[in-house]
Parts: C-alpha cells; structure tokens; sequence
C-alpha cells in the first residue's frame, strides 16, 4: 500500500513537464513537514539504462525499449509494493501499468506559436517540431491516458502557456496530492 500517490505528469515535448515537477518538488519541501516525493526521469532511464534499440536521425530521438524501459520503471516503484511519491516525467503513457499510477497530469499548450516557439527554442529539425505540433494540436497524448485510466477524475488536462501557470499547477497537483493522503489517513481499515 502505498503511503503517497505515484503521479505522472506527461504531455507533449516543450509542454512544461519537467519545469512543472521541479516546481511541484521544492513547494513539497517548503512544507513544515515535507512529503518525499521524487522526479523519476523516464529520459534519463532510457539513456541511462541502455533502454533503446537505436537513434532516429529524422525524429531526433532515441528509439525507446519499451519492454526493457518498462522492466527498469518498474524496478524504481516496486509495482504495487513501493511507498509512492514518484512524479513520472514522460511524453507518454503507453506501457505503465494503470496499478502504478493514481493520477495522470497531461499540460497542454494549444497556443500553437508558444509550444512552436519552444520547441525550436531546443533545436528540433522542423520534421521533430511539426510531429510535436500535430500531436499537441490532435490531443494525442490525453486521448491515450483516457484510454488508459477512464474519464473517471484520475486523468487531468492542465494548460501551460504562461510562466504563472507553472506555479498554478504545481500548486493544484501538491493540493491534489494533500487530499489522496487525507483520503487514504480516513479510509477505513479492513479487519
Ligand atoms: P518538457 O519537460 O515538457 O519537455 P520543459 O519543462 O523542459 O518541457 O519546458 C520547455 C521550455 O518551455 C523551458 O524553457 C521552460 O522554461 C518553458 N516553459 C514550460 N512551461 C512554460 C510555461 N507555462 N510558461 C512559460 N514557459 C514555459
């Protein structure tokens, strides 16, 4: 049983993933009693973990592994046994397992010129910046997580166009997260 909520926080390259957890992680340790909650980088496991089958030139980008990331992602959170607190950082939810996640976050930038800004902002060839575009435009990535966790409340849709969003969504994920821990504190015990 976990004793705070794994959370992936996903949505297309440029979005605002990993600026929104690193906000997201120090409000959690501004707290009296901070809540251990940790960045699990789904980048740095493909790279780091030799979980890629090659490069693609055109996309940028290395071909992930899923079967292996997967078998990596599942030894950080320890399947249903580990404590939580986890803050998932992909561009993606294919392949978790809905059992490891309690909330699904997807930030979207349907202002197309600010993710188009962003995304050349990195250098992406216009191949990677217009596949990038698409998928944010069509809502790819939340049709995939609905598929995934239903339309029940455990998937999410943030906008992040302006830098005040950043704080306003870190906010509402940390206030999102106070509420499961209140939850789980009346649930009551089975005997
Ligand atoms: P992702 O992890 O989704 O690829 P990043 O967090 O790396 O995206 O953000 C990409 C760039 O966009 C960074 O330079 C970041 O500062 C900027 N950015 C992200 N979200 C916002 C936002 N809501 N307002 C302004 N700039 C943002």
């Amino acid at each position: 049983m976990r004793s705070l909520p794994n959370i992936i926080v996903t949505g297309t390259p440029g979005v605002g993933k990993t600026t929104t957890i690193t906000q997201l992680l120090s409000l959690a340790q501004e707290e009296p009693q901070p809540l251990h909650l940790k960045h699990l980088s789904i980048n740095d496991i493909v790279k780091d973990r030799q979980a890629h089958t090659g490069y693609d030139e055109e996309l940028q980008t290395l071909i992930v592994d899923e079967e292996k990331l997967m078998d990596e992602v599942e030894k950080e959170i320890e399947d249903g046994a580990g404590s939580g607190g986890w803050i998932i950082d992909w561009h993606s939810t294919d392949g978790f397992a809905v059992r490891w996640v309690d909330l699904v976050v997807v930030l979207r930038c349907e202002e197309t010129s600010v993710l188009f800004d962003r995304l050349s902002a990195r250098g992406y060839k216009d191949a990677k910046v217009q596949e990038n575009m698409d998928a944010e435009i069509f809502g790819v990535i939340a049709e995939e997580a609905k598929e995934g966790w239903g339309e029940d409340g455990s998937v999410v849709e943030l906008q992040s166009i302006k830098v005040e969003d950043i704080e306003q969504n870190a906010a509402s994920i940390y206030e999102w997260i106070l509420n499961w821990v209140k939850d789980q504190k009346d649930k009551p015990t089975a005997t």
